[in-house]
């Protein structure tokens, strides 16, 4: 007879968490080997979008490579339907009936084994075990209902969560020692969970140089934070990441390469450059970057591009991202405030509209006064909001 362990899980990235608990648990109850079970489609967690099943089983795969004890099955992930651990447990007592099986959770687990299906049939099954977690306490009840099948192992705290890889993930903030190197160089591959974000700021720190990426790392975050107070969704957020860090990608390209190689690339993409440009050849960059931001970074999120495009003049009939992108630059969070855009920035999160009207008014004022040459879609936009709005 062996002891096998299992350890069920969304795996939504697998982590050292996972693998350590797994670990201890294989040794302080002398287990024969551990088997993951990646859950195809979990039935309490529908609140994030859940990693394609085959993806999540590869992670796990790659993750215990190298360690004989740990296999990985693909019970649930070709199961159909909902992945019930009881419908789990009964099938691998068929494929192991001469072994005990132990069911490993970690201790944010049990406060929900009221909600799953059958839990009594699965404690007739199996043996439970609920090592502790950082941040979760394992209840007394719990204790005295199960104390003949229930093992508690307490294993060295590991505060690692699929949920804050996701979310650094997301953010391209590294996640390196966090989960294997061969999970996190499959994600970048696969590009999941907004990996590419940390790919994309790889790549634009290379072209911008330190300074112009800085701003951009700013503007980014400001655009976050004026999304979050305007409640958006995920997905109008990640657009906002990546339309604020990519804004200004097409600045080195524009001031360097001249105005003929400028005119060149937009007339492949069926662009007629305004004559304006040519005396005013950086001022390019909005347009240009719309097409350096699909040939180089592989964007095709039609909000991002817009944002990008209209993120110098404005245009008429500006979305909300293309505003907050728009605004979050104006503001220039990499300098000191001075009085417009600290207004502008006040007014922003209070009134995107008539934020955007005072930064083009503020804009066109400047570079009137200063002898500048006022690009005429900055009016358009302008004339748009107040008709809009009203003049504010
Ligand atoms: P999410 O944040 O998406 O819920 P997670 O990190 O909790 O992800 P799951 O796939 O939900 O990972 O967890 C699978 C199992 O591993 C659960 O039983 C969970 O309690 C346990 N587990 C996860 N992380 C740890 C950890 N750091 N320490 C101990 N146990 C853990
Ligand atoms: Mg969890």
């Amino acid at each position: 007879m062996e002891k096998i362990g299992i350890m069920g899980g969304t795996f939504d990235p697998i982590h050292n968490g996972h693998l350590m608990a797994a670990e201890e648990v294989r040794q302080k109850l002398e287990l024969d080997r551990i088997i993951f079970v990646p859950a195809g489609m979990p039935p309490l967690k529908s609140a994030h979008k859940i990693a394609e099943a085959r993806h999540r089983h590869n992670m796990c795969l790659l993750a215990v490579a190298g360690n004989p004890y740990f296999t990985v099955s693909d019970i649930e992930t070709v199961r159909e339907g909902i992945s019930y651990t009881f419908d789990t447990i009964s099938q691998l007592c068929q494929i192991y009936p001469n072994d005990r099986l132990f069911f490993i959770v970690g201790a944010d687990v049990p406060s929900g084994f009221h909600r799953w299906k059958n839990f009594e049939g699965i404690t007739a099954l199996c043996d439970i075990v609920v090592t502790t977690r950082p941040g979760h306490k394992i209840g007394k009840n719990l204790r005295d209902k199960y104390s003949d099948i229930l093992h508690i192992i307490e294993i060295s705290d590991v505060d690692i969560s699929s949920t804050k890889i996701r979310q650094s993930l997301a953010e391209g903030l590294p996640v390196r020692y966090l989960l294997p190197d061969g999970v996190v160089d499959y994600i970048c591959k696969n590009r999941l969970y907004g990996s590419w974000l940390g790919q994309i700021k790889d790549k634009l720190e290379k072209e911008l140089g330190r300074r112009r990426f800085l701003h951009s790392l700013l503007v980014m975050e400001e655009a976050v934070k004026l999304g979050r107070h305007y409640s958006c969704d995920e997905d109008t957020l990640e657009s906002l990441r990546i339309a604020a860090l990519l804004h200004d990608c097409a600045r080195p390209f524009c001031s360097e390469q001249g105005y003929p190689a400028v005119v060149a690339l937009c007339e492949r993409d069926g662009i007629a450059l305004d004559p304006f440009f040519k005396t005013n050849l950086p001022l390019t960059h909005s347009v240009v970057g719309t097409i350096l931001a699909k040939d180089k970074y592989g964007i095709t999120d039609p909000m991002v591009l817009s944002a990008i495009a209209g993120h110098t003049f404005g245009k008429s009939d500006m979305s909300f991202v293309d505003k907050v992108v728009y605004l979050s630059d104006f503001i220039k969070p990499d300098r000191q405030p001075d009085k417009v855009r600290g207004e502008a920035r006040r007014l922003a999160y209070e009134d995107i509209d008539g934020a955007m009207i005072y930064a083009l008014r503020q804009t066109i004022e400047k570079n009137t006064a200063l002898g500048r040459d006022v690009y005429r879609e900055s009016g358009r936009a302008l004339e748009y909001l107040e008709e809009k709005y009203g003049k504010r």
